[in-house]
């Protein structure tokens, strides 16, 4: 590990509430304390919206809807592309911001920017192809016509992992078809979300199209905001267990919801692999953020004939890397996201272990004042381990072996989520026939990546409903309204 560096919050982060374009303390003055994973330091105290708070952030964004759904288009994307622009201006300021209060290194904490920047530039170019349709009526007589509209004020409620990213791509394409909103970040990484709303307002934002909401407590701010009849739509990510809880209190009222939840993706490599390219994409699929990621790669299942030199050359990459603060030059790992998830990821490889799974890098908690967990190797992990059927949210990386196709496809699909898969073959009708039968939303087929702002970002079974990103995304931001349209003779 690398010894903590000294880098600071830039003075000019915000850190109050951004309600109805103004920046302003809680009702009441109440504030939160944001900590450092790398160093457990207290970095600043933020505005901690109470339900009042987050009532007026509603009412901003429903008095804002109108007149932003009424905007053309092409002002709508000018202000997508301004945006973009601006973050990639700003990629340093902010990246440092994201590596301070969630952890990553700087440079995965500069990609998150792109990435967030990106799907600012996609919706901006969606904008303006937002579409309907014209139809003859079979029977003839009349008109058919489509049109999608804005559904409406949204909620949005983030995690922390990629806490720029994750509010950029559900603000970006709101923007896009018309809707206005109200973010509320995690407690861990508000920060990131702060400065995301000064650089819209920077851009011009209108007065309460996009409010932000940091809060202390999340449950008592957004249950209100749930049943206020002015919000037409929740965007969920984070994990399962608290998007079904919201999922069922937004069922109450048959609000509309979007579900971006968590994952146990299989990473399966086959014999016929390129064990080379295998190896570099598990490193990726396995360690980008650290492992704290929807899509990580959770269970390796790798054909019998190569899994012992896939796990030993996997080992030997996780043992050469650096965990330290992400600030730090050289640093490939930074720290979890607090010592409660060192503990659960520490807990799963214990258990593994017991189960007769050995450890060949890694394997337990760093210690000192951070967060930190090493990148680690499970061999030989049963398939009734609980690191394969939990997600770990940690650089561990459990491989099971496996005798033929159809034993990789039941291992891989023998769990309830289903966001990410990966898999690594040269074999063409391979590849299909196991994308096919994969039950996930999405599947990297060589590639230990699948996030790309053009891509419909999802998944099936429990790891949610509703797609981020691609043509797709703005689905999820619209109504589709038909008008019959009845024709006279004559
Ligand atoms: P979390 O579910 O604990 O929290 C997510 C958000 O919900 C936070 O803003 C939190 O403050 C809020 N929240 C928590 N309890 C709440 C309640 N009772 N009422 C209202 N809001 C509440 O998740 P997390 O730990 O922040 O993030 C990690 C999880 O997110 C993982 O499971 C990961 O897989 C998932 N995730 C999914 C995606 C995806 O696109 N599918 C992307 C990133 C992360």
């Amino acid at each position: 590990m690398t010894g903590a560096g000294s880098a600071a919050l830039p003075a000019a982060a915000p850190r109050e509430l951004f309600v109805g374009g103004r920046w302003r303390a809680a009702e009441g003055g109440g504030t939160f304390a944001v900590r450092d994973p790398a160093t457990d330091e207290t970095l600043c105290r933020v505005a901690d919206a109470t339900p009042a708070d987050g009532q007026a952030a509603l009412a901003a964004a429903a008095a804002a809807q109108e007149g932003w759904a009424a905007r053309p288009p092409r002002e709508r994307a000018d202000l997508l592309h301004r945006a973009h622009q601006a973050l990639a201006d700003r990629t340093d300021e902010l990246a440092l911001v994201i590596t301070l209060e969630m952890g990553k290194p700087l440079a995965e904490a500069r990609a998150e920017v792109g990435y967030a920047a990106a799907f600012l530039r996609w919706y901006a170019e969606e904008t303006c192809r937002i579409e309907g349709s014209y139809r003859v009526a079979p029977a003839g007589g009349a008109r058919l016509l489509t049109m999608r509209q804005p559904v409406g004020p949204c909620l949005f409620v983030t995690p922390w992992n990629f806490p720029l990213a994750m509010a950029a791509r559900k603000v970006a394409p709101a923007l896009a078809a018309g809707c206005t909103a109200v973010l509320k970040p995690a407690a861990q990484t508000p920060l990131s979300a702060l400065a995301f709303a000064a650089v819209l307002a920077d851009c011009g934002l209108p007065d309460g199209v996009v409010n932000v909401i940091p809060t202390s407590t999340s449950a008592a701010v957004t249950g209100p905001l749930l049943a206020d009849r002015r919000l037409r739509k929740l965007s969920f990510t984070g994990s399962t267990e608290v998007g079904r809880a919201l999922a069922g209190t937004a069922g109450e009222r048959l609000l509309r919801v979007s579900m971006e939840l968590g994952g146990n993706a299989p990473f399966l490599v086959f014999p016929d692999a390129d064990l080379d390219a295998a190896v570099a994409g598990a490193v990726v699929a396995k360690l980008r953020n650290g492992g704290e990621a929807c899509t990580a790669a959770n269970r390796f299942l790798v054909h019998a004939e190569v899994a012992d030199e896939f796990t030993a050359r996997l080992a030997a990459r996780f043992a050469a890397l650096t965990v330290g603060r992400g600030t730090d030059p050289g640093v490939d790992v930074g720290p979890l996201i607090d010592d409660r998830a060192v503990r659960q990821v520490h807990a799963l490889v214990r258990e593994a272990g017991q189960r007769g799974a050995r450890v060949l890098t890694g394997g337990a908690p760093s210690g000192g004042a951070g967060h930190f967990y090493p990148p680690t190797v499970l061999a030989d992990t049963p398939a009734h381990a609980r690191v394969c059927h939990e997600e770990i949210f940690g650089p561990v990386a459990p491989v099971t072996a496996f005798a033929d196709e159809e034993e990789a496809l039941r291992l891989a699909n023998d769990t309830p989520y289903g966001l990410a898969s990966y898999v690594y073959t040269d074999r063409v009708d391979r590849a299909v026939r196991v994308a096919e039968r994969l039950e996930a939303g999405m599947v990297g087929v060589n590639t230990g990546l699948v996030s790309d702002p053009a891509a419909p970002f999802g998944g099936v079974k429990d790891s949610g409903s509703g797609r981020e990103g691609g043509r797709e995304g703005i689905e999820d931001y619209v109504d589709v309204k038909y008008v019959r349209l009845a024709l006279r003779h004559g």
